[in-house]
């Protein structure tokens, strides 16, 4: 990790003091020539060769083009049969999306080692916001060389391009920069003269059509989009489509990186004040957290497929174990049973647990329709919602005594497979408390 600091060491004070401007909160991070170079990865034979992934037929088109083929005008979206003319010598692979996937989801991971705040824009690049993590890392820069090195080190020997910015169009702008393997810090000072010369249709969210049609009125870089002014691209455009390229002609942006729905996940956790050993006391805390953890899911609307589970050993060793479930759940018996299952795989090695955490994630909508349910007694989950929504009534009424599942009051059986039915069986006992 410190490797990439020796490779580019900072000149001066003033340099390392602009290495930690807090005003770079953006990376954007995108994979080089990703099928591409997975293939070549995966076949060391095809390295240096004109490669594209796609079907050579009539009807196909190239999904993507190692560098050396771009050198022959090869690119992603063209017709095969343009890409066969342009690139005879072309060698062709089919896309293999499961193995791209696997991938995707290694670097995807990386990404969330710096910051929970990641915005995947397909399999091969996302927005990252790094504000809360500057500190921690040692500035943007320090970040964006530890991920480039993390990624070729998980992935076996792929590389990304990252760009380094104020906000996201410019951290977008600025990773296709330098590609391959660059590194494209923008300065938040040089903004403008960094956008001016560029072409327009480098703006994010202007395509062909948009590009000829300021092309045709004279308008081919970004300055020149500032110099025709907001009211001239308002006649053109309409209010709001040109504030928009307005601001983006700016290098301003205010859209906020988003985490998607599905890699959120709640979780609650604790230290002990003593060391607790695996038994009554871990099973005593597993219950609480599963109910803390499935209220608060079902508050904010949401059902889990994954539970997650996370031990920290005496001697400070964290352990993480995870099991992603068939069908979403939304009760706590779930989460319960499968936390105690997950804790079973972990090897403390006799240290004792300093602490002990249980979460959910891969979160689907509530209102989301199951899958594969069909089968499955279809009062079931009404039954479920019934009991949980009593439980829920039940802990914010402080007049009555908190309900809690029959189900969580004792250890169920070793075995998890099938509790549902046996969890459904208790729920209703204490339907009638
Ligand atoms: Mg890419």
């Amino acid at each position: 990790m410190t490797q990439s600091q020796n490779r580019q060491p900072d000149q001066n004070p003033q340099e390392a003091e602009n290495r930690q401007d807090p005003r770079w909160k953006v990376i954007h991070a995108d994979m080089d020539a990703f099928f591409a170079s997975v293939e070549v990865l995966d076949d060391p034979s095809l390295k240096g060769l004109p490669l594209i992934i796609g079907h050579p037929g009539p009807r196909g088109v190239v999904s993507t083009a190692s560098y050396e083929a771009r050198k022959f005008g090869v690119h992603s979206a063209l017709p095969s049969t343009e890409a066969l003319r342009r690139c005879p010598e072309g060698v062709w692979r089919s896309p293999r999306g499961g193995r791209y996937g696997e991938i995707s989801r290694q670097v995807m991971q990386v990404f969330r080692e710096f910051t929970p705040l990641v915005e995947p824009l397909s399999v091969d690049e996302a927005f990252l916001d790094i504000e809360g993590s500057l500190k921690l890392y040692g500035g943007a820069i320090a970040i964006a060389h530890q991920i480039r090195e993390r990624v070729f080190e998980q992935t076996g020997g792929l590389t990304v391009s990252i760009g380094v910015a104020p906000n996201k169009f410019l951290a977008k702008l600025a990773s296709d920069l330098d590609k391959p393997d660059g590194l494209t810090v923008v300065d938040p000072d040089g903004i403008q003269e960094l956008l001016d010369p560029l072409p327009v249709q480098k703006i994010w969210g202007v395509g062909p059509k948009t590009t000829r049609q300021l092309n045709d009125l004279g308008l081919h870089r970004i300055e020149d989009l500032r110099n025709a002014g907001l009211e001239f691209l308002m006649r053109r455009w309409g209010e709001r489509s040109a504030q928009h390229l307005w601001a983006l002609a700016h290098g301003r942006d205010s859209r906020e990186v988003h985490e998607p729905e599905s890699s959120k996940s709640i979780s609650t956790e604790n230290t002990f004040t003593v060391d607790i050993m695996k038994g009554s006391d871990s099973d005593k805390f597993l219950r609480n957290a599963a109910e803390e953890v499935c209220q608060s899911m079902r508050q904010q609307g949401f059902r889990a497929r994954t539970v997650r589970l996370k031990v920290r050993a005496s001697s400070f060793r964290t352990l993480t174990r995870s099991k992603t479930l068939d069908t979403p759940f939304i009760d706590a018996a779930t989460l319960y049973n499968t936390g105690r299952e997950l804790l079973t795989h972990v090897d403390l090695e006799a240290e004792g647990i300093r602490l002990l955490g249980l979460g959910v994630s891969g979160l689907v909508h509530a209102s989301q329709p199951i899958q594969g349910q069909m089968f499955i007694s279809e009062l079931e989950p009404a039954r479920d919602a019934t009991v949980t929504g009593l439980i829920d009534q039940s802990r914010s009424d402080s007049r009555v005594p908190p309900l809690k599942r029959g189900s969580l009051l004792s250890p169920p059986p070793e075995k998890s497979g099938g509790g549902k039915g046996a969890a459904i069986e208790k729920s209703d006992q204490e339907e009638t408390l």
